[in-house]
């Protein structure tokens, strides 16, 4: 990286167009970076933030009636033009595709319930006869539980 020869202020290395090239320059930076965006997105407060901040400005958009109906329009041209392609139908239905769509939506939909009592939940569920949200209260009792022995 050459020196900055421009003008600059007081105690900087750089003028501000050579500060810019040379973090951009830099992979080390470039990598540092990244790595703090990423630690940063992954912190659980943060992600919940965004979660609400997207779905507020979702709700907001959706009652604007030329947004909802844009929005419309752009799912019939994505299926007219992409989805009902006979290739990207074949690709939709193969086995590992389901498989994956499968996973991914019971991480969204029992996102709250950890991974290792997803099992338990359904059975209550789907064969006691037990409302969601009652099976919910009970997993996550059964599971402070077992962190409260675990941690004891
Ligand atoms: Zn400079």
């Amino acid at each position: 990286m050459t020196e900055c020869t421009h003008p600059r202020s007081k105690g900087a290395k750089r003028c501000r167009a050579c500060q810019f090239a040379h973090m951009t320059g830099d992979r080390d930076i470039a990598a540092r970076r990244l790595a703090a965006i990423k630690a940063h997105h992954a912190k659980p407060e943060v992600k919940l933030a965004n979660r609400e901040r997207m779905r507020l400005m979702t709700a907001d958009k959706m009652q604007d009636p030329a947004e909802v109906e844009r929005r419309r329009e752009h799912g019939r041209r994505q299926y007219r033009d992409f989805l009902s392609r006979p290739d990207v139908v074949a690709k939709t239905l193969s086995p590992e595709v389901r498989k994956r769509a499968s996973e991914k939506r019971t991480a969204t939909m029992l996102r709250d319930i950890p991974a290792s009592m997803r099992g338990e939940y359904l059975e209550l569920v789907r064969s006691k006869n037990v409302n969601a949200a009652e099976a919910k209260a009970i997993i996550l009792d059964q599971w402070k539980k077992q962190i409260a022995a675990r941690a004891a």
